[in-house]
């Protein structure tokens, strides 16, 4: 089959790429071309017109991967990716409800929760149950809810063991009942709810059936039980399962993925005549030589691997370097110096990422990064849409979609103040709870008197005065005059730190702005207009995009599902921070895994845990695979973390690589060009472990920390070095002649 699609594929890429009409798991390393597969493969289906963009559907691990694989799609296809599904488990679960809302049982314009409105939610419950939050910590509730969820229970088909958990069922049929009240829905409930939807509704089963004749999974080893379970059920029999993975790269067992799921793939969608093909891709064309074979070795020390081992014909390139600093500050400005000298190089910094495991590391890391006027931009942390100013606007906006959402009522009812008080909002609660009914019923019921039901009635009555003069807007105008009609312009604009929140108010309305125009959506329709009154339980297979509903709700929905991942992707290039899990299927030219302490990383929560350890690991292979160039770990003896200094040992994961691999860096404070210097030149020194082996006779002559003689200023230390060959110089602090720059060309020194 010629095409330049498939120029630049070997062998079993090109297999795996072009496979018949059948189900296929493709085991393959970090770095082997699984998303790139995986991509041209739609490409390609598309190009020789064995399906329709109707007809496929992809699954990918973050919103970001998502929208990356649609950009390539449509650089290398002529046709339209429109009807293609392709998003996250979230996204195409919420995409499948919106379509069935009544089959599900749902309102139409149902609210989705984040982990954050999630626990306010239970908080309220609490409150309102008069629950002991101390024997049940609402976060437990949550957590107990997830795996229930999960696991595809309800509250009626979990088994409690003893009377604490049949408490905690019992609180999970109240968190039930409140969400369908108030028509809002978490995130495992997306998942669950749409399990449900297809396995009890057999025409909507048949319908997607029929219509997905090819489903892809990149990072298939990530899979839950559950979204294993969906896959299951989404794909008919005719179904091409492309299922894409990387046993050693599954970092999420604690959410309940399963690796199980790889090894059961091949029997459950397998038929008669058509076995799954199994394909596996053992050629690394990310990373160096050293970058690799650090990995190899790495991940070699965890059992239960199902085997296999990269490799590439890219050279060994440079060692991997290792900086063991005295503290936590001064690991964040070593890597503030080398970052410097490598973009003054011309690197740019987007191609620079720091990684860590846990991320309240990030905060040390950015101060210095901001100090040294460096641009950076963190992935996860508090993201843009959980702030707490953009959460209230978006409370509004979720009240003129839907006003018997409890949590948006409770977020603003009293934002910017209008005087209704704790007193009031209790008694309303009260007033809602016997009568059933939502906060929004219970005050337009009135029942409240005096000022505070006056009050109350004002608020009424500014919601529904929202909701009349925005209807008819376009989404970015109605989020804009809804910041100004409820008060909130005004009230950050009084107050003394207002502008920064005034700020992302105003990023908001960009925000509003920038989906309507990528989602492709009519950038002057009204923000309540293409409601769909009736969608058919069955749309017909060519009828109009199931998941279409007008853009408000559609961009709630979006705010609640983004992963915060758009920040990094505006302005200018910047230096990207986030944490390990957050950098899966990324690569860059130059990585820093930070924070290799026992303790950090590994976490110490994994001691304690079956093959917490292994995870870990994976963890770390993860961390080092992203690098395609140049990798550095890091480490800090001393490390202040929750407001306490800890005293680290290095961790494991460092012994676990080879040594010949790695080039330790003087614990000195270096600058970023002599750090840059070839390892053969400067800076290195023997590992400071005991009974580690001695420098090689090709290592320096020189190294920092070394003595030295000079014959006009005596003997002294190196201190610091730059520059390479002819231009080599150290600098020498001299017992009696003091710090001085010498030209290693000129200078003559000697060993002292
Ligand atoms: P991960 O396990 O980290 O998700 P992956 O297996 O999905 O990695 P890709 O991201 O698809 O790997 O590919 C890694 C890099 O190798 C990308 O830059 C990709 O463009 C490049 N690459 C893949 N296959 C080839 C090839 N045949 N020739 C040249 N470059 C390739
Ligand atoms: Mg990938």
């Amino acid at each position: 089959m010629a095409s330049p699609l498939l120029d630049n594929l070997n062998p079993e890429q090109l297999a795996a790429v072009t496979l018949p009409q059948a189900s296929a798991l493709i085991l393959a390393g970090a770095g082997s071309g699984k998303t790139r597969v995986l991509t041209t493969r739609i490409a390609w289906l598309l190009g020789t017109g064995q399906a329709r963009p109707m007809g496929i559907l992809a699954v990918t691990f973050t919103n970001k991967a998502a929208r990356e694989m649609l950009t390539r799609l449509s650089a290398m296809t002529p046709q339209s990716t429109r009807g293609m599904w392709i998003g996250t488990f979230h996204g195409l679960c919420n995409r499948m409800l919106r379509a069935h809302y009544r089959d599900a049982n749902l309102p139409q314009l149902f609210q989705i929760l984040d982990t954050q409105d999630q626990l306010a939610l239970i908080k309220r419950l609490y409150r309102t149950h008069g629950i002991d939050d101390e024997k049940f910590p609402p976060r437990d509730l949550q957590w107990f809810i997830a795996d229930a969820k999960e696991a595809g229970k309800r509250p009626n088909a979990v088994e409690a063991g003893n009377d604490h958990e049949r408490r905690l069922v019992e609180y999970y049929a109240l968190y039930e009942a409140a969400c369908q009240r108030e028509g809002v829905v978490d995130f495992a409930e997306l998942l669950l709810r749409s399990f449900e939807l297809l396995s009890n509704h057999a025409g909507i089963r048949g319908h997607y059936q029929a219509r997905f004749a090819h489903i892809l999974v990149d990072e298939f080893q990530d899979t839950s039980e559950l979204q294993y379970r969906w896959l299951r059920l989404l794909a008919g029999p005719d179904a091409a399962v492309f299922a894409v993975g990387d046993d050693d790269q599954s970092i999420y067992a604690f959410r309940g993925a399963n690796v199980a799921n790889m090894q059961h793939f091949e029997r459950d969608f397998a038929t008669p005549e058509r076995p799954v093909r199994l394909i596996k891709l053992e050629q690394n064309y990310r990373s160096h030589g050293n970058i690799l074979d650090a990995a190899n070795a790495l991940i070699a020390n965890n059992q239960a691997r199902l085997g296999k081992n990269l490799w590439t014909d890219a050279g060994k390139g440079d060692a991997v370097r290792v900086f063991s600093a005295p503290s936590d500050l001064d690991e964040a400005a070593f890597i503030v110096d080398v970052v410097r000298g490598l973009v003054d190089e011309g690197l740019a910094a987007s191609e620079i990422a720091l990684l860590y495991r846990s991320n309240a590391q990030s905060r040390v890391l950015e101060h210095a990064l901001f100090a040294a006027g460096i641009p950076y931009r963190v992935y996860g942390g508090l993201r843009f849409f959980e702030r707490a100013e953009v959460k209230h606007a978006l409370a509004y906006l979720r009240l003129v979609a839907s006003p018997d959402d409890d949590g948006a009522f409770l977020r603003v009812v009293n934002f910017p103040p209008r005087g209704i008080g704790a007193r009031t909002l209790e008694q309303l609660q009260e007033n809602a709870r016997s009568a059933g009914s939502t906060l929004w019923q219970a005050a337009r019921a009135g029942g409240i008197t005096g000022r505070a039901g006056a009050s109350l009635g004002g608020f009424v009555q500014l919601v529904e005065a929202l909701r009349a003069s925005t209807a008819a807007l376009p989404l970015s105008e109605a989020v804009a005059t809804i910041i100004e009609m409820s008060g909130m312009a005004a009230h950050f604009k009084a107050e003394k730190d207002g502008q920064d929140r005034l700020e992302n108010l105003e990023e908001l309305v960009h925000a509003a702005e920038t989906f309507v125009r990528e989602g492709d959506l009519a950038t002057d329709a009204p923000m309540l207009s293409t409601r769909v009154e009736a969608v058919p339980a069955e749309p017909p297979a060519d009828g109009p995009d199931e998941g279409a509903s007008d853009p408000l709700t559609a961009f709630l929905a979006h705010a609640a599902l983004e992963a915060g991942d758009t920040q990094a992707e505006e302005g200018r290039p910047a230096l990207q921070l986030m944490s390990v899990h957050a950098a899966k299927g990324l690569e860059f030219h130059t990585v820093f895994v930070t924070g290799l302490e026992e303790g950090l990383f590994p976490h110490e929560n994994s001691f304690n845990v079956d093959a917490g350890v292994d995870e870990e690991r994976r963890l770390m292979y993860v961390a080092i695979t992203r690098a395609r160039r140049r990798l550095y770990l890091t480490y800090a003896q001393s490390r202040m973390l929750h407001g306490q200094s800890r005293y680290n040992i290095q961790s494991r994961f460092i012994d676990e690589v080879p040594s010949g691999l790695l080039q330790w860096l003087s614990p000195q404070r270096m600058r970023a060009r002599a750090i840059d210097v070839d390892a053969a030149e400067w800076g290195a020194l023997p590992a400071p472990t005991p009974g580690s082996p001695k420098p090689t006779p090709q290592a320096p002559q020189w190294r920092i920390g070394q003595s030295v003689r000079h014959a006009k200023f005596g003997v002294g230390v190196i201190i610091d070095a730059e520059g390479r060959g002819s231009d080599a110089r150290v600098q020498v602090n001299f017992r009696d002649a003091g710090v001085k720059w010498l030209a290693l060309e000129y200078a003559k020194l000697e060993a002292a």
